[in-house]
């Protein structure tokens, strides 16, 4: 290392701080691990923090639900490409989850014997906890951190991971990390497990917050992970808008408003889901985003209605909704809200199971940024915070069992920093939001692809920026290779040029690798399997 520079040591690495990162963190440091989290921001900077609804888990007191109910309407949700083993065992596990989070300190609404629950689009009963009325991500992000600092946890801010470092057989040896003057770190650990959320800035229009660069893509990529069913990005279909000409955060109006009684209209005052699905304005999340969509182009207009003034008590059981309407002149309580689709969530991401490993020895991912098989083309609402929970936790035992025989550090191998593609954020934003939002087809697929190489020069990323911009750009490509590979339309992924599901992709995972040139590979695995090694 140059002067200037830092070396340190650990057992496990965790890049991010979100509930997944934190979770895992926590865990492995309650059994005897050394733990640094690095985390490129302030701590609570990910999407935990803004999430709304809840997280949905069936605790065993709400007659005529069970886990195998919450499957079926995952499995339902999921269009086929969910992982029902793993899927099963995830959903199995989150009573525990939940409970280990309130004995981390977390607060939910409702009597503490029995909580409240609300339903969600695609659910059959009601079975989401939440906290602070639409406060839960905020609730969790508190409690962890709380829990974090009472157990010691060392945590470096303002700290992005630029590269996971390896030996000369591929084995994980560390992660080299840049603070926000570009200076490099190195953390030499057996293990990293990345924790670092969703990839909402590949587009425009995202209730993502900021920090949402698709980094861990990028990371597990070049240290020889694969990502698989990474064009099934879910846009939440009622996103606030503030206005024409405004990119960049939306704020969410959550599902859970129209769980309790809000209902959608068009710009005539019709009903935007009469006919469309059996469930209404509750129809799982694809449903509801295409049939918007399909409403606003029709009617040439922004966004569509969503009137919430029937609903009780609406502002003090949303503060967080009523508080972002009222930022833009809207009262919750008596007026209708306009809302239009966002990018909102990664339903794939780096090939895990349900520990979070990859295929990486001494590589683990958990929470958004990985695919465990959960939510396969399309996720349930509120399925997102309890895998975090959930595979957070396991990935901590995985990690904490697979360094309990006998390990040694290689010495990572010295390849200096190659020069990669890096495109203008802002094209590349234009380019996917054009061609790979709701509704995509091969002709616009490869003109995104050939905007953002035209977009792109080569560089040794350096700053955060740099960083975020090499990540965006790898996994832009990434996104369009599958995109442009799944030649029919299923749950998330709409392809106008093929409107049909077709069986030859029943079951069918597309998958993207990268190899030591730098050129992607897209295949397709059986999404029952995972596709780890
Ligand atoms: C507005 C909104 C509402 C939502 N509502 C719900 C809901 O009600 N229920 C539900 O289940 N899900 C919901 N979701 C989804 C859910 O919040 C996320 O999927 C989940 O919180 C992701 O957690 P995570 O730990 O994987 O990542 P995050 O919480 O996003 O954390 C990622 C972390 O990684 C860090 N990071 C990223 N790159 C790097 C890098 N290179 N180096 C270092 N650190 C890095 C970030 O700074 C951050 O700390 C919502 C999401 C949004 C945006």
């Amino acid at each position: 290392m140059s002067a200037g520079e830092w070396e340190t040591t650990a057992d496990l690495v965790v890049v991010g701080s979100g509930v997944a990162g934190l979770t895992a963190a926590l865990a492995a440091r309650r059994r005897g691990l050394r733990v640094v989290v690095v985390t490129k921001d302030a701590p609570d900077a990910g999407s935990t923090r803004w999430a709304q609804g809840g997280i949905a888990v069936v605790l065993g007191d709400i007659a005529g639900d069970s886990v195998d109910t919450h499957l079926t309407d995952t499995l339902a949700a999921g269009g086929g490409l969910v992982d029902a083993g793993a899927a099963a065992e995830i959903l199995a596990a989150g009573p525990a989850a939940v409970a280990g989070l309130r004995a981390e300190g977390a607060v939910f609404d409702g009597p503490a014997a029995r909580l409240a629950r609300t339903r969600e689009g695609g659910h059959s009963a009601l079975r989401v906890v939440h906290a602070g009325g639409d406060a839960t991500g905020a609730e969790v992000e508190r409690a962890l951190l709380v829990a974090g600092d009472r157990a010691g946890l060392t945590v470096l801010a303002g700290h992005a991971a630029s590269s996971v470092l390896t030996g000369p057989d591929g084995t994980v040896q560390g992660l080299e990390v840049r603070d926000a003057d570009g200076r490099a770190g190195r953390l030499a650990a057996p293990a990293v497990l990345l924790a670092t959320g969703g990839v909402g800035g590949l587009y425009e229009t995202t209730t993502n917050p900021d920090v949402a660069t698709a980094d861990g893509w990028a990371l597990a990529l070049r240290a020889g992970a694969t990502l698989a069913d990474v064009e099934f990005v879910q846009f939440h279909p009622t996103a606030l808008f503030t206005g024409r000409g405004r990119p960049g955060r939306a704020p969410l109006v959550t599902e859970a408003l129209r769980g309790e009684g809000a209902v959608l209209r068009d710009t005539t005052g019709a009903s935007v889901t009469a006919g469309v699905h059996p469930l209404g304005d509750l129809a799982p999340r694809d449903v509801v985003a295409t049939a918007i969509t399909r409403r606003i182009a029709a009617l040439g207009v922004d966004h569509v209605w969503l009137d919430a003034t029937g609903v009780p008590d609406v502002a003090a059981r949303f503060p967080t909704v009523a508080a972002s309407c009222a930022a833009i002149g809207v009262d919750l309580a008596r007026d209708p809200v306009p809302v239009r689709p966002a990018a909102h969530y990664s339903c794939g991401g780096v090939v895990t199971d349900t520990h979070g490993r990859t295929g990486v020895p001494g590589l683990w991912a958990a929470g958004e940024v990985a695919r465990t098989g959960l939510h396969g083309a399309n996720r349930l609402a509120s399925n997102s915070l309890l895998e975090g929970l959930v595979v957070g936790r396991r990935a901590a035992d995985d990690v904490a069992w697979a360094l309990a025989g006998p390990r040694r550090l290689a010495e990572p191998t010295e390849t200096p920093a190659r020069p990669v593609p890096v495109a203008d954020r802002a094209v590349l934003r234009a380019a996917l939001t054009r061609s790979a939002g709701i509704g995509r087809d091969a002709a616009g697929l490869a003109a995104a692809s050939d905007a953002v190489e035209a977009a792109s020069t080569l560089r040794r990323p350096v700053t955060r920026a740099e960083t975020e911009d090499a990540a965006l750009t790898l996994a832009a490509h990434a996104l369009l290779a599958a995109a442009g590979s799944r030649t029919e339309t299923r749950g998330c992924h709409v392809r106008t040029d093929h409107p049909a599901t077709d069986d030859h992709w029943q079951r069918a995972s597309s998958t993207v690798a990268l190899d030591p040139d730098g050129r992607l590979h897209v295949g397709t695995t059986d999404a029952r399997h995972g596709g780890v090694a």
